[in-house]
């Protein structure tokens, strides 16, 4: 038997259902603490370093940048690696994509200088 053009209609729209879910479900990684949606900017994947190695970075596969809370590796403190400090270290420095914010700026220009972190967590 045909299928009517009715039927075809209802089965192009479940796939395209389908589709929108499983988009959804690929932006609902939760927003890290302190995300203030107005802070995220869009990702630009023709201005990032080359990358194949280990596959597409989350932040790729999302869309955007984001404001990132991260603790200092040095100091212990709470620090937020704000969304335009991404885009400028992935698409004008072209840093690497599997690189993300581990100190806090003032350890960063310390191990700069040669000197010793001053620890104090
Ligand atoms: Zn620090």
């Amino acid at each position: 038997m045909m299928k009517s053009g009715k039927q075809r209609r209802r089965e192009i729209k479940a796939a395209r259902q389908c589709r929108a879910a499983k988009a959804q479900q690929a932006l609902a990684i939760s927003p890290p603490l302190g995300f203030r949606p107005g802070a995220a900017l869009a990702v630009h994947p023709e201005r990032l370093a080359a990358y194949n190695s280990y596959g597409e970075p989350p932040f790729v596969a999302r869309g955007w940048y984001e404001d990132q809370p991260f603790r200092c590796r040095d100091c212990g403190k709470d620090q937020v690696w704000t969304a335009a400090q991404q885009q400028w270290w992935y698409e004008v420095v072209q840093g690497s994509v599997y690189a993300g914010a581990v100190r806090c700026r003032a350890c960063r220009l310390l191990r700069r200088q040669g000197g010793r972190p001053q620890n104090t967590a």
